[in-house]
């Protein structure tokens, strides 16, 4: 039995979550009905720095503990997501497509330009740090949320260590957590993130991936048309570890 939850998020605002064309966005109320329901059955959420390197189950095994993370780095994370988690007193670890911060910060580009259904505006990094001062983590979604898979060599490399780089110079510190786009992770980018990065992180990764990929973390993904109950049943499903 799985005992580590680790749910994946996109955007949480206020948009129609019944809308089918904006099935990233979760309505905040769900979102902290979600956090709740987890923390009622007795789940502790935890940072990603608790879960170790590069074999994270042996430091939560046979322990109800759960993790938060969000993909890409949208504004409405640290507008609306952060005072849900801090009322909640829970953390969570945030991969950001670095391109989207960058030029959020600089006033180019505000609205997300990968997921084409949502127009959100991506935070800046002056948000970022102050997130990250709140106890908030990090870790890498690529330079342009490319699809990894249809990359030459060179340039998927530079979209794995140079996002890597800027966040670290950004930042201050090292970057170790990192998550493909799109779930997109075929071998070769495995190989080159392990070489960079402690963990990395996949939604519905298929079981006989992660069998032979301890340092691959499998995540739910909760979309804004996920009831309640649909969010219990996904978590049921990962706990039997049914994908
Ligand atoms: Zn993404």
């Amino acid at each position: 039995m799985n005992s580590l939850i680790v749910l994946a998020y996109h955007s949480i605002n206020e948009k129609p979550h019944s809308d089918q064309t904006a099935p990233l966005s979760v309505h905040p109320e769900d979102f902290e009905a979600q956090i709740r329901y987890l923390l009622s059955r007795g789940y502790r959420n935890i940072r990603a720095d608790e879960l170790g390197l590069k074999s994270p189950s042996s430091a939560i095994t046979g322990k109800r503990r759960f993790l938060i993370s969000f993909d890409d780095g949208y504004k409405d994370n640290y507008d609306v997501a952060l005072p849900i988690l801090e009322a909640c007193g829970c953390s969570a670890l945030i991969f950001l497509s670095t391109n989207g911060i960058e030029n959020s910060s600089t006033g180019e580009q505000r609205a997300d330009q990968y997921h084409t259904e949502i127009s959100i505006p991506y935070m800046n990094w002056d948000e970022v740090r102050i997130m990250e001062a709140k106890g908030v983590e990090f870790g890498s979604h690529t330079l342009s949320h490319a699809h990894l898979s249809s990359l030459n060599s060179d340039t998927l490399r530079q979209e794995i260590l140079q996002s890597k780089q800027l966040m670290e110079e950004r930042l201050g510190h090292s970057v170790e957590w990192f998550c493909a786009p799109y779930g997109d992770y075929p071998e070769i980018v495995y190989y080159i993130v392990r070489q960079h990065y402690q963990l990395s992180f996949l939604t519905y990764a298929y079981r006989s991936v992660l069998r032979s990929r301890p340092d691959v973390i499998s995540r739910i993904g909760v979309y804004g048309h996920n009831s309640l109950n649909t969010f219990k049943l996904k978590l049921l499903r990962d706990r039997l570890r049914i994908v």
